[in-house]
């Protein structure tokens, strides 16, 4: 790298309009922190890209002098692969527009964008499409793993909703890929995550939605837990599309709806979101309040990206995050046993275990329709560890790995790629299942040399 610096730096300037930081660079310390405060990496470059243009530019040096290339968005992956040590991070942060059509109802949005940049940008015009629960979230990183949020029942995983993409593929050429141009390419980036190219702009379907959304938490003590998560379990299986239920047990933040004694102790809560009338939403909630004793309760109409923002407290990046996931077909009670288990011994204040509810609109699509395959999928299952210091790190890794397995016997087939951590290499065939085979195809016609392989890697061999 030594001898890159002093040779090819500025031939790279020449032609890159971005930012380029360099280890002592004042902000480069700051740019290769990404949301996993485990992940500490030291790239020997950061390429700031401004324009598709600066992405080819960085594709281009990372090809002539065989460099480790790095690719982030929004900087979400728990696995960390938005940085490398010693290669090119195209770091695509600057990239921010979004330009919605509401006639048509579509998005063109940058690949720097957050889900409360996009959300904003819909909302003016009443519209969105599903993406995460957690507004600083990176729509890139999310949507080429598959994506799903509390739309996601009614109009189907964030992929389902991507129309086009253009894309710097490896050889260094530029392409739109689409149901009509480069349709097999089209097919992988629809889960198949950063392995075929870089995306420079994502094009993407709108639905109606609120402005305003009923939507808020149900708290139960953990007591009821057993009860609370089975009649979940009961009642997801039927919901109407509109309604999304998640359920989450952890201990209790310090929230103001919640009496200061439950503070710090164990809780189930279940947190809803419904995406059509909130009369009819108000109607469909009632049952949800007799599940148990309600500890308290957090429910009204707001703004939908109000709502979209209402975990990002408890998501701030800083923290060290550990994660292992499930999906799941059903929640039968061996899962409920095992999450009851383990969510009686949570290592730290800030872990938590959540099933996110999918199903609906998510499994009407047939399972080779893209590179995202698990349409039998209902719940996703995620043991978030999350902690403050690397004293914890042994402890509540332990406790995470251990409730992966006592529940994996009552998971469904394939994983969510975009939880897998970056030690979970050996289960990515397993994640794609139907559709693993065929991206390994697609990585020997687009990335033969695997120039991206900082991502949940499909090896072209
Ligand atoms: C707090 C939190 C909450 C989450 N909630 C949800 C949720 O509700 N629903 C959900 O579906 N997921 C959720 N996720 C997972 C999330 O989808 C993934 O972490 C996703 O990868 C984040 O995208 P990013 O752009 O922020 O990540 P980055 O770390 O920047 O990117 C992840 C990877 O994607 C690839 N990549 C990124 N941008 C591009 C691009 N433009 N072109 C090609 N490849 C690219 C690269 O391989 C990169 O390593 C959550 C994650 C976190 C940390």
């Amino acid at each position: 790298m030594k001898q890159l610096r002093k040779a090819k730096i500025n031939e790279f300037k020449a032609h890159f309009r971005g930012d380029v930081l360099l280890p002592g660079d004042e902000g480069y310390d700051e740019v290769r922190q990404i949301w996993n405060a485990m992940i500490d990496r030291r790239p020997a470059l950061i390429a700031r890209c401004k324009s598709p243009e600066d992405v080819l530019q960085s594709v281009k040096i990372a090809r002539k002098h065989n460099l480790l290339v790095s690719v982030r968005g929004g900087g979400h992956n728990i696995a960390g692969n938005a940085v490398c040590d010693d290669g090119i991070m195209i770091d695509l942060s600057l990239m921010k527009r979004v330009s919605v059509d509401p006639t048509s109802r579509r998005a063109f949005v940058e690949p720097g964008c957050t889900l409360a940049d996009f959300d904003a940008a819909a909302q003016k015009h009443g519209l969105a499409t599903p993406l995460g629960i957690n507004s600083t979230t990176g729509v890139a990183g999310l949507t080429l793993g598959g994506g799903f949020g509390w739309l996601s029942r009614k109009y189907g995983m964030t992929v389902d909703n991507l129309l086009s993409a253009d894309v710097v593929m490896a050889d260094g050429s530029q392409v739109l890929a689409s149901e009509k141009e480069n349709n097999d390419l089209f097919w992988g980036l629809r889960g198949g995550g950063g392995n075929f190219g870089i995306v420079t702009k994502f094009e993407f379907q709108l639905h109606p939605v609120g402005p305003d959304v009923l939507s808020g938490l149900i708290v139960f003590p953990f007591s009821q837990a057993k009860s609370v998560i089975t009649q979940f379990a009961r009642f997801t299986e039927t919901m109407p599309d509109e309604l999304s239920v998640w359920m989450v047990t952890r201990k209790a933040p310090p929230l103001p709806f919640l009496p200061a004694d439950v503070h710090g102790k164990e809780i189930v809560v279940l947190a809803l979101c419904y995406a059509g009338n909130p009369a009819e939403g108000e109607k469909l909630i009632a049952p949800l309040r007799k599940f148990g004793t309600v500890l308290g309760e957090h429910i009204g109409v707001q703004p939908y990206t109000a709502w979209q923002k209402a975990f990002d407290p408890l998501l701030t990046p800083g923290a060290r995050n550990y994660w292992k996931s499930h999906n799941f077909s059903q929640m039968g009670e061996g899962a409920i046993n095992a999450i009851i288990e383990y969510a009686a011994k949570m290592p730290s204040p800030q872990c938590e275990i959540f099933i996110g509810t999918i199903g609906g609109q998510t499994t009407r699509v047939a399972p080779e329709a893209m590179a995202y395959s698990s349409r039998d999928a209902k719940y996703v299952m995620n043991v978030h560890g999350r902690w403050e210091t690397s004293a914890e790190d042994e402890r509540c890794i332990a406790w995470a790995r251990e409730f992966f397995a006592k529940s994996q016997p009552f998971a469904s087939r394939g994983a969510y790629i975009n939880f897998l951590t970056q030690e979970e290499a050996g289960r990515i065939a397993f994640a794609y299942g139907a559709t693993y085979k065929r991206l390994v195809e697609l990585k020997k016609k687009y990335d033969p040399t695997n120039l991206f392989r900082m991502n949940q890697n499909i090896k072209p061999i």
